[in-house]
């Protein structure tokens, strides 16, 4: 086992196995990382323990139900809509769409550590781009943050969806058209349009990161018809 074969089953967070353990021991770097990676675990899992808001439990049963069939029905939609232009994906690597994965890479576990704005806050921030209650419709919101990203101000979303975990850079300053994307180190990004602004959808799994994509689209479709 080397330094890159250790961080590798590292992130991938099936625990250390025996061997990873013996080169660890010898290795100051690793073990570093090691206890980086402890610590992220840990911020995560606090992230996670936020207090749930009042009525939360039973608007999850009731309302979002209906709004996420019919977000996931929008998503088919565009799925479709999108799937002509799909080859463009693997030809082209748009830069925000890079420097999306690339804050994934390097920056969110520190934006975790950081911690979390308070839910409440979190709504004000981001009624006027992509609202929370349009998140808490497509997946659970784990972990809402201010950071700076690409010269402003973006929000950094992790939010889980039954198919695993994206992350969302929520861009209120930086209107665009269409839809952008990049692949890179396993992680693919898509950067789509949203009311007064845009978003930056990465995940591992490219069908997930599109599917995402397709519901804020399709919610920006819905508020500016
Ligand atoms: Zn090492």
């Amino acid at each position: 086992m080397n330094c890159l074969d250790y961080r590798r089953a590292l992130l991938a967070g099936t625990g250390e196995a025996d061997a990873m353990r013996v080169h660890r021991l010898q290795c100051a770097g690793c073990t570093a990382e090691w206890q980086e990676h402890a610590a992220f675990e840990g911020a995560l899992r606090q992230a996670l323990e936020v207090p749930v808001p009042e009525g939360f439990a039973e608007r999850m049963t009731t309302v979002p139900v209906a709004r996420r069939r019919r977000f996931l029905a929008a998503a088919a939609t565009t799925l479709v809509a999108v799937g002509a232009g799909s080859y463009a994906w693997l030809a082209r690597q748009d830069p925000l769409a890079l420097a999306c994965i690339d804050f994934v890479m390097k920056e969110e576990a520190k934006s975790i550590m950081m911690g979390a704005m308070p839910r409440a806050e979190a709504r004000v921030a981001l009624a006027g781009t992509l609202p929370v209650e349009v998140l808490e419709g497509v997946g659970q919101v784990r972990h809402i943050s201010p950071c700076p990203f690409n010269g402003a101000t973006a929000y950094h979303v992790v939010l889980a969806v039954p198919q695993g975990k994206v992350t969302l850079l929520v861009m209120p300053s930086a209107p665009m058209r269409g839809v952008r994307h990049a692949d890179k180190e396993g992680m693919h990004a898509a950067v789509v349009a949203t009311k007064n602004g845009s978003v930056g959808i990465v995940g591992a799994d490219a069908a997930v990161v599109m599917s995402v994509a397709g519901a804020f689209q399709a919610y920006a479709a819905t508020r500016s018809a």
